[in-house]
């Protein structure tokens, strides 16, 4: 009998095409972002010397294959009412963690049956709008992950329309 658990078996997963913890050689340049691979990270703001090896960083793979490691679900009256406010609060969390950890992207956002789902790069910043969305609006906020904890649904919902001043 097996006692490995799926957590177990992905946190080895070394060989995945979007673990962001892979080892490449040095220099290597995403042929999608031009981001560098250097001292063992994907780095913003340096430039490849010609003759790099050439790869899609984790980030550009997911991308192409339009698979998520995060999605961000928002609905409800007051988000209809506040849709552009929130939107931009998402695209800024983006903005700030990106400049960090250049990995972490927004893949799409567009409008669901309910409202309006943004699809994120990974679980990190699926979280991160959801929280900072919550913080700045209230409302419901529940994430679910699976996956060994990789992928996270990030649902927000509030419904009530604040009071006229
Ligand atoms: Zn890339």
């Amino acid at each position: 009998m097996r006692h490995t658990t799926r957590r177990e078996i992905l946190s080895e997963d070394t060989g995945s095409p979007y673990y962001e913890l892979r080892k490449y050689p040095e220099p290597t340049v995403c042929s999608g972002c031009n981001l560098v691979y250097h001292k063992g990270r994907w780095t913003n703001g340096l430039t490849a010397p010609a003759g790099a090896n050439r790869e899609l960083c984790p980030a550009c793979r997911r991308v192409q294959d339009r698979n998520p490691g995060g999605v961000v679900y928002l609905d409800g009256s007051y988000f209809q009412a506040h849709r552009d406010e929130i939107l931009n609060t998402a695209k800024n969390q983006e903005k700030l963690a990106r400049a960090q950890r250049p990995l972490q992207r927004i893949m799409w956002i567009k409008p669901n049956d309910t409202g309006l789902e943004i699809a994120t790069t990974n679980f990190h910043l699926a979280r991160r709008i959801g929280e900072a969305i919550y913080q700045a609006h209230k409302g419901n906020l529940d994430i679910k992950y699976s996956e060994g904890d990789r992928f996270a649904r990030v649902y927000w919902h509030r419904d009530d329309q604040p009071k006229p001043k």
